[in-house]
């Protein structure tokens, strides 16, 4: 924040998940204060245990798919469950997050006439047609299957964001936020990158689904955090939909190598089935994000993930990898959950 940029009120859903940590964590180093709401569905006090001291953060135990009256000048709306495992679990409950939590977040930013963000996800693409994707695709969904909770949700929830845009003027941000990973991931919950590191560091088999040549591009959660923060600070009439990523594509195969590599692990590589409707080729266009924000990812997978298995490495209670790169170093004192 600069010396003319007021200090806020800030209220960040899913507060106490992966992303929602992170952000709160660079919202109070900012100068703002920050109201976290979470109802600790997926995440855990572990990862904001860190901030509680801090006079202006503020933690509310709260469902948001029930009414919420608070006054606050920004919304980052984050809460829901996100990866397959979780969201799959309880499907409907995915549903009514993303659908009524979105109703009930633009119902308050419109009476506090806050502006709210909203996580939405490259899932609304589904298995694309299109590669690599840009906003303007509209995306291949399957309506009925095991991800449509969460596909279907999120693209309901942009429709309301631009409807509460449209129809009473709420000032909106909608991010596409593709696949990011980094320290407090939650080393249980299925998702690619730390299922990768814990079977890494636990000697266990690396569990690759399918042939393992679907693709993916992986941006680390500081470079999406620092994105997430220049669009919500952007000119008004850059609402979104925007991708945020980084557009670095790889199978799936070759991340597992490069997990392998990095922790010095002697694991094998097992397959398994390919979970249904997983798709197939995912890589963000970001040239959007480029131009109209002045963003793209700094941090390489390669330092990305050596922070990440660093992390996991310190929560598993292993020795730290043999082999890291250098510049990777000077970071790692930030990861402290
Ligand atoms: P996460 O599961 O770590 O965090 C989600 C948080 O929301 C958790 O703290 C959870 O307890 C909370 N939550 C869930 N349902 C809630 C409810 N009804 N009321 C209040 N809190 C609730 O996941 P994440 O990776 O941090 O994802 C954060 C957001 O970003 C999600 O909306 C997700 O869809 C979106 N997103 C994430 C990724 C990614 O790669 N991490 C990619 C695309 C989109
Ligand atoms: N809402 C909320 N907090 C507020 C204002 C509204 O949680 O500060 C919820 C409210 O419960 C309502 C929803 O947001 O169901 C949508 O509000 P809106 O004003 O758009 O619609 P209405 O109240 O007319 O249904
Ligand atoms: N995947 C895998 N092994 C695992 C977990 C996931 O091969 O142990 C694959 C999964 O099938 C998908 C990709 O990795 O093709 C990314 O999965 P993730 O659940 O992380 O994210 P999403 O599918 O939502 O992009």
């Amino acid at each position: 924040m600069n010396a003319y940029e007021p200090s806020r009120r800030v209220l960040v859903t899913g507060g106490a998940g992966f992303l929602g940590s992170h952000l709160c964590e660079r919202l109070l180093a900012d100068g703002h204060e920050v109201l976290c709401v979470d109802n600790f569905y997926t995440g855990r006090r572990a990862n904001i245990a860190h901030l509680l001291d801090n006079p202006r953060f503020e933690v509310l135990r709260h469902d948001i798919t029930f009414p919420l009256y608070v006054e606050v000048d920004q919304i980052y709306n984050l809460a829901c469950p996100a990866s397959p495992v979780h969201y799959q679990f309880d499907p409907v409950q995915t549903t009514k997050t993303s659908v009524h939590g979105a109703i009930n977040m633009l119902g308050l930013a419109k009476r506090v006439k806050a502006r709210i963000f909203q996580a939405s996800t490259s899932e609304v693409y589904g298995d694309p047609h299109v590669h690599p994707q840009t906003e303007g695709y509209w995306g291949h969904v399957n309506p009925i299957g095991l991800r449509s909770c969460y596909d279907e949700g999120k693209r309901c929830a942009e429709t309301l964001f631009m409807d509460y845009r449209r129809q009473h003027g709420v000032s909106i941000r909608v991010a596409r936020i593709f696949n990011t990973y980094g320290p407090r991931m939650h080393p249980n919950d299925g998702r690619v990158v730390s299922n990768f590191i814990m079977q890494a560091l636990t000697g266990q088999p690396i569990t690759v689904y399918g042939d393992g040549h679907q693709t993916r591009a992986f941006c680390y959660v500081d470079d999406m955090v620092g994105a997430f923060v220049r669009f919500m600070d952007s000119d008004d009439d850059l609402c979104g939909p925007i991708n945020l990523g980084n557009p670095q594509e790889m199978s799936m195969l070759a991340i597992a190598r490069q997990v392998i590599e990095l922790t010095g692990s002697q694991s094998g590589i097992e397959f398994r089935p390919l979970p249904s409707d997983d798709p197939v080729q995912r890589c963000p266009d970001i040239s959007l994000a480029r131009s109209a924000l002045g963003w793209e990812p700094r941090v390489s997978l390669e330092e990305g993930l050596s922070r990440t298995i660093a992390y996991f490495a310190q929560r598993v209670g292993t020795n730290p990898p043999s082999y890291r790169p250098r510049e990777a170093q000077p970071s790692m004192g930030r990861v402290r959950a």
